[in-house]
């Protein structure tokens, strides 16, 4: 799959969601550490960030998750911060022991899938876009991804119909209200002496979206990113409280949760 990266827009709303955030220090006693994140104007947005060893939990407005792995989490997130966002949903990802949802339906992803797919095969089957879009991309049930993947599996574009007689007549690329018409109108137009008329048809199928069940139609859910974002800069705050910038920690270690 491609790399996720989480969109600049997560980023912004986080920074605009935390403007006014102070941080309170509930607790400070080497790992064990108990950070609050607020605006003294309301408590929206608020979050808390608190670490025993081993484990780094945030709790909040937002949504709440919990971290498991190195003995000081603080270390783990600051060396796993990667890219322009600093933070790395995928690799966090799996750090969870607990929480909210990380992932959630992508309508964007869902345009995305839906358009390169039909995209490798609109040469194929002419006016296939315009009805990928007509009756998929313009339709309000994409909304929702059960409704979303209906409309895939009811999709076709393209099908026709092809009608022969047995006197030798036939109609090829027509639709099946063409076919019915023609089984009935054909004998009274054929040539007299032609025999008997029956007619049989024969489906040639359209373009159909194929093994969509296998589509990953979800991205990193927005509070997930959110509070991936929380915890960087929850722990950029920390770092500059105590008036340094920390170096990563040069040895990895793995503690041991108690079973
Ligand atoms: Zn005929």
């Amino acid at each position: 799959m491609t790399t996720t990266l989480a969109p600049p827009d997560v980023a912004e709303s986080f920074r605009r969601d935390t403007a006014k955030h102070e941080m309170t220090v509930l607790h400070d006693d080497g790992l064990y550490r108990h950070l609050r994140f607020r605006s003294p104007e309301n408590g929206f947005y608020w979050f808390d960030l608190v670490t025993w060893p081993g484990v780094l939990a945030i709790n909040g407005d937002m949504a709440g998750y919990m971290f498991a792995r190195l003995t000081d989490m603080f270390e783990f997130f600051r060396s796993g911060a990667f890219g322009s966002d600093r933070i790395n949903p995928g690799y966090w990802a799996e750090k969870i022991r607990a929480g909210s949802h990380v992932k959630e339906y992508s309508e964007e992803r869902f345009r995305q899938l839906v358009t390169e797919d039909a995209e490798g095969s609109a040469a194929d089957y002419p006016g296939l876009m315009d009805a990928v879009r007509e009756q998929i991309l313009n339709s309000d049930d994409i909304v929702y991804e059960d409704s979303a993947r209906g409309l895939l599996d009811e999709f076709e574009h393209g099908a026709s119909v092809t009608a022969r007689c047995t006197c030798g007549g036939i109609r090829e690329g027509i639709s099946e209200t063409e076919a019915t018409g023609w089984r009935v109108s054909h004998p009274a137009t054929a040539p007299s002496g032609s025999g008997r008329h029956i007619v049989t048809t024969g489906r040639v199928e359209g373009f159909r979206f194929s093994d969509t069940w296998e589509w990953d139609l979800s991205e990193w859910s927005h509070q997930f990113l959110w509070c991936c974002h929380a915890i960087q800069w929850g722990i950029g705050q920390y770092d500059a409280h105590h008036g340094q910038a920390r170096q990563p920690a040069a040895q990895i270690e793995t503690v041991e949760l108690p079973a």
